[in-house]
C-alpha cells in the first residue's frame, strides 16, 4: 500500500513539476493587449501579439507564423467588438486549437468588460463597413485600462492557480501607478476640455469623451469609407462654422485629405499612435499615453 502511495506521489510530481515550470503561452490579437498581459502575468507568461503596433488594426495581413502561435496558445486574448473580425476567425480554424476556441475558457474577449458606445439599434450599414457592434477603439481610453487589466488577472488566476498571488500583487502595482498616471493625464489634458476636434477615422471618440473634447466629423465619410469630395465640402461648411481645434490623423490611414483641411483653414494636424508600437516613443500602455497626451499638447 505504501508503495503504491509511493508511485502515485511519483506519477503526481512527474505530472505537476513540468507543468508548474512552463510558462503560460498567451498570444494576444493586439500590441496593447500584450503589454497588459506582461504587466499582469509577469516572469509567469510568454506573451506573443499577433499584429504588428504600426498596422491597420481593421485589416491585419496574416502570416502563417500567426496559425504556429494560436496552435501552441494556452489563452488566447482578443480586443473583440468585430475588430479582429476580418482576420482572425480563419486562422482560428485553421490552428484548431480547443484550448482558445471562442467560449473555450482560454479564450478572453476583453470588449465584454468596458461600455462601446455608437451601437447601432439595429443591424444596418449606417456606421460603415467596420464597426457593426460599435466602436471598437475602446482601447484608446486610459481609464479603461483599469477594467481589462483586471479581467486579464481574473483570467490568468483562473487558468494559473499558482500564480495567483503574484497575478493579484501585479494587478494591485498596475492600478496604483495607472492611477497616478490618470491624474496627471487629467490635469495636462484640462486645457482641451471643450475643443473641437476633427479625426480620420473614430479611432479617439472615447479618449474625447474622457477629457470632454467634442468631435465635429471625420475626414472618412464612414468608418473604413474613404471620404468623398461631397463629404469633404460638407466638412468645409461645418469648420466655417465653428472654431475647431485640432484634426487628429491615425498614422496608418492615407493623410492628404487632413493635409488638405489643416492648410486650407490653419487648424494644426496632430498624428496620434493608435497602439503599442505604433510609433518609437509607444513603448507600453503608460509611454502610449504619455505620447498621445504629449502630441495633443503640441509639447
Ligand atoms: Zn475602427
Amino acid at each position: 500500500m505504501k508503495r503504491k502511495n509511493f508511485l502515485i506521489a511519483l506519477t503526481v510530481c512527474a505530472l505537476t513539476l513540468p507543468l508548474a515550470a512552463k510558462r503560460l503561452q498567451v498570444v494576444t490579437t493586439y500590441p496593447y493587449i500584450a503589454n497588459l498581459v506582461e504587466h499582469i502575468g509577469g516572469e509567469r507568461v510568454k506573451v506573443h501579439a499577433l499584429a504588428g503596433g504600426q498596422w491597420d488594426p481593421h485589416t491585419i495581413m496574416a502570416k502563417p507564423s500567426f496559425i504556429a502561435k494560436l496552435r501552441r496558445a494556452d489563452l488566447l486574448v482578443i480586443n473583440g467588438a468585430q475588430l479582429e473580425i476580418g482576420w482572425l476567425p480563419p486562422l482560428l480554424n485553421q490552428a484548431n486549437n480547443p484550448k482558445v476556441n471562442v467560449g473555450s475558457p482560454g479564450m478572453l474577449d476583453l470588449s465584454r468588460f468596458v461600455k462601446l458606445i455608437d451601437v447601432p439599434d439595429s443591424v444596418s450599414r449606417a456606421q460603415g463597413d467596420i464597426h457593426p457592434d460599435g466602436n471598437p477603439h475602446y482601447y484608446l481610453d486610459p481609464y479603461n485600462m483599469l477594467p481589462l487589466a483586471e479581467a486579464i488577472a481574473a483570467k490568468l488566476c483562473a487558468l494559473d492557480r499558482q500564480g495567483s498571488g503574484i497575478y493579484r500583487r501585479n494587478l494591485a502595482d498596475f492600478n496604483g501607478r495607472l492611477n497616478v498616471k490618470l491624474d496627471e493625464w487629467r490635469e495636462r489634458m484640462d486645457p482641451l476640455r471643450g475643443s473641437l476636434v476633427i479625426e480620420y477615422h473614430k479611432n479617439y471618440d472615447y479618449l474625447l469623451r474622457s477629457y470632454g473634447l467634442q468631435l465635429l466629423g471625420t475626414v472618412e465619410l464612414l468608418p473604413g469609407i474613404p471620404p468623398t469630395s461631397k463629404h469633404i465640402r460638407d466638412l468645409e461648411g461645418k469648420i466655417a462654422q465653428a472654431k475647431v481645434r485640432l484634426i487628429l490623423q491615425d498614422i496608418y490611414n492615407p493623410d492628404e485629405a487632413a493635409r488638405h483641411l489643416s492648410a486650407k483653414h490653419g487648424i494644426p494636424m496632430i498624428k496620434l499612435p493608435h497602439d503599442v508600437g505604433a510609433v518609437r516613443e509607444a513603448e507600453g500602455i503608460f509611454s502610449l499615453f504619455d505620447e498621445i497626451v504629449r502630441r495633443l499638447r503640441d509639447e
